[in-house]
């Protein structure tokens, strides 16, 4: 499917190694970008930048930050060198003074590996500019669902709304099964049938309660800010906004990797 159109998009990035493996979540990103016709540019919203104040980066040009330690020394030396855009993260400041949240503008903030990870497969040319805008550090589903809200806008202007983080991130649970070879555990199952059925369905107060709601959410998520960018997705594809699954699979065990658009 290719279209003109713009949903919003959650990714799960896994770990910085899938942009290196062959595996189905990577094959998935390489496609991704090309069903987008009219992507002008891309706003981010990461896992991976996590602030007490919301935050959009604004530097022209930002750097490629590795945040990340002990895997190979190949992915310490790559560069994603697409440009960023301060006219995007004025806007973007701009919409959410709008809806009542102070906005910081840092313009000395790369690009972390929750961002180039995924774009890099999409956009290898790295010529569509990227501006990131931080998740909260109280990792509160209702402020990153309203956070959404204030974005909806962006699509219809050919901004591409790119939330990354992981459908299921098990990641400090001692008990998880994560590693080369890992048997994708059934808890793990129950909670991503739970998710998808929540998100195909614009379930948004299942979404946004899921911590009381979906089995197992505690196991899935130990420390959720590989959650919040999904109610940021969601709430960005504005009001009855309802996913579809754009690629399903499991890597290294429980680390879920599916995707989705948004759309009304
Ligand atoms: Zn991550």
């Amino acid at each position: 499917m290719i279209t003109d159109h713009l949903p919003t998009v959650f990714v799960s990035h896994g770990a910085p190694t899938l942009t290196l493996e062959d595996v189905p979540a990577r094959r998935f990103l390489v496609g991704l970008g090309s069903r987008f016709r009219s992507v002008k540019a891309v706003l981010c919203i990461s896992a991976h930048w996590n602030t007490r104040k919301p935050t959009v980066n604004a530097g022209k040009t930002p750097e490629t930050i590795h945040d990340f330690y002990g895997f190979p020394d190949e992915l310490y030396r790559i560069h994603y060198p697409a440009p960023g855009s301060p006219d995007l993260a004025s806007h973007v400041q701009q919409l959410l003074k709008d809806t009542g949240i102070p906005c910081e503008i840092d313009t000395s903030r790369g690009l972390d590996h929750g961002a180039w990870v995924p774009l890099r497969l999409m956009y290898p040319g790295a010529d569509i500019p990227v501006v990131q805008l931080s998740i909260h550090q109280s990792l509160d589903p209702d402020y990153h669902f309203t956070l959404g809200k204030a974005l909806t806008t962006l699509r219809e202007e050919g901004v591409l709304v790119l939330c990354s983080g992981g459908a299921v991130h098990p990641l400090g649970d001692p008990t998880a099964s994560i590693g080369p070879g890992a048997i994708t555990e059934n808890w793990a199952v129950e909670f991503n049938d739970w998710l998808t059925t929540a998100v195909t369905g614009g379930d948004v107060q299942s979404l946004v309660n899921y911590r009381h709601l979906a089995p197992h959410a505690e196991r899935a998520h130990p420390y959720p800010d590989h959650y919040m960018p999904l109610l940021t997705a969601l709430g960005a594809a504005g009001a009855g906004g309802r996913g579809s699954v754009l690629h399903h699979s499991w890597d290294l065990g429980d680390l879920g990797m599916d995707a989705y658009a948004f759309d009304t």
